[in-house]
């Protein structure tokens, strides 16, 4: 039986409708130019892959994998997974496609949704956009830096401001197993305070115990920073040491998170997030995984990467009240006074569109304050003015609409001074 209801959306998505689209322009149009500045290529994959993807490599005891994946077979009864993440993708692609036998490290960036089956509250949805860059093939320390350094720029350039990356270091596989051992042997004496998810935690993957968000287990944890760093092998530390390095000369601001984990296994040594030192808010995460394409059926390759949330950038955007440029409806606007203007008018709306611009007019007797109203309605970066003295002159006058400045350009190098007024504001969406 039909029902008239109207159906509304599933829990914990959201439409992102027109008069939020500034900040979704400015977000991946920049993000976009800090990676291709830092030499990333783009790469676009699948938002469903096979399910033991995920499994293998986020792992098969982390929430993201017990709790949060949608899991389904789909008609010819293969079990596939909407991406809760992207590295694991790219390492799939990178591994797919031979990418070994390219100029190491491979440098790739994407920008898409990942699903996750989370409870639905305020910055948190289970469909949510990030941004990602990996770097895969190099160890250098100074790769790690390079990374923090490209995703520190990136929040700058859209305008955030008192941004501060927290950094931790898990050492090599090796120096973990030693880690994991003290942890287990610290936290078993607290076994009967931790919550019923970390009491299985501490059977199955104890640093995920360092993660939990329940107020008791944070009090217990907050006297273990010191056991990671401690238990590192030498190599390990100094690792990390040159790394802190590397950050100090690149003036990139960080502090030591000695409890920092993160939520997937694959990490090694450098793990990050970059935090609004505001609020404490993580914008996004990343670090080093070595061992996850060996693990995918690869070399053993090391590699590090970084992923951010787009919904969580614009919340600090908003919270830091970020003047985003609004996005242009048309390129330019022009604006004619009297019937002589108007042939005028007519013959240079026609040249602006052969160039391919967006062009808007009233072609009607309204005055030059409504025709002025409708361009800045229009968001529009430039207007035309064409009265009969322009005419008689062979001149036109050029407004910029945001500093209101005007000049007069000549006939002839209209078309010129336009493009190079637009080139100039760049924000010509
Ligand atoms: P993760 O992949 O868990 O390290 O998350 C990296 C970033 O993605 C976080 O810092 C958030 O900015 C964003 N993020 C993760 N999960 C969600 C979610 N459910 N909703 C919105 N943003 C999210």
């Amino acid at each position: 039986m039909s029902s008239s209801k109207t159906i509304q959306i599933p829990r914990g998505l959201k439409d992102i409708l027109p008069d939020e689209q500034k900040y979704w322009f400015w977000l991946e149009k920049n993000f976009q130019d800090v990676a291709h500045l830092s030499g990333f290529e783009r790469i676009i994959l699948p938002a469903f892959e096979a399910t033991e993807l995920f499994k293998r490599s986020v792992g098969e005891f982390t929430d993201i994998v017990t709790k949060q994946m949608y899991t389904f077979k789909d008609l010819g009864g293969n079990s596939v997974t909407l991406r809760p993440e992207g590295t694991a993708g790219v390492v799939r692609a990178y591994l797919e496609h031979g990418m070994k036998v390219l100029p190491q490290p491979v440098k790739l960036y994407y920008w898409g949704p990942m699903y996750r089956y989370e409870r639905p509250q305020s910055g948190r949805y289970r469909e949510f956009y990030q941004f990602g860059m990996e770097m895969i093939g190099d160890m250098d320390p100074l790769t790690d830096a390079l990374l923090i350094q490209s995703a520190a720029r990136y929040y700058q350039k859209v305008g955030l401001k008192n941004l501060l990356v927290k950094i931790n270091s898990l050492g090599t596989p090796k120096s973990r197993v030693k880690v994991v051992a003290v942890l287990e042997k610290y936290l078993s004496i607290h076994k009967k305070d931790l919550c019923p998810d970390c009491k299985l935690r501490l059977k199955k993957n104890v640093l995920r115990v360092l993660d939990c968000k329940v107020a008791k287990c944070k009090e217990i944890t907050s006297e273990t920073g010191h056991l990671i760093i401690d238990n590192l092998d030498t190599e390990s530390k100094k690792r990390f040491t040159k790394v802190l390095e590397h950050l100090d000369e690149m003036k990139v601001p960080y502090e030591l998170a000695p409890n920092l984990v993160r939520g997937l296994d694959y990490y090694t040594h450098t793990i990050f997030e970059i935090v609004t030192a505001d609020d404490d808010t993580a914008l996004g995460g990343g670090g080093r995984y070595d061992g996850l394409i060996k693990l995918l059926g690869g070399a053993d390759t090391p590699a590090v990467g970084y992923a951010g949330g787009v919904e969580r950038t614009i919340d600090a955007l908003k919270k830091q009240e970020v003047l985003i440029p609004e996005m242009a409806k048309t390129d330019i606007f022009v604006v004619q006074l009297g019937e002589r203007a108007k042939s005028k008018v007519v013959d240079l709306i026609s040249q602006l569109e052969q160039i391919g611009l967006r062009v808007s007019s009233l072609m009607g007797k309204e005055s030059i304050q409504t025709q002025l109203k409708a361009a800045s309605d229009l968001n529009s970066p430039i207007a035309l003015i064409i009265g009969d003295q322009e005419v008689h002159d062979r001149n036109v006058i050029m407004r910029d609409m945001h500093d209101r400045a005007q000049e007069t350009v000549i006939d002839r190098n209209v078309v010129k001074m336009v493009m190079q007024k637009l080139e100039e504001k760049r924000f010509n969406f």
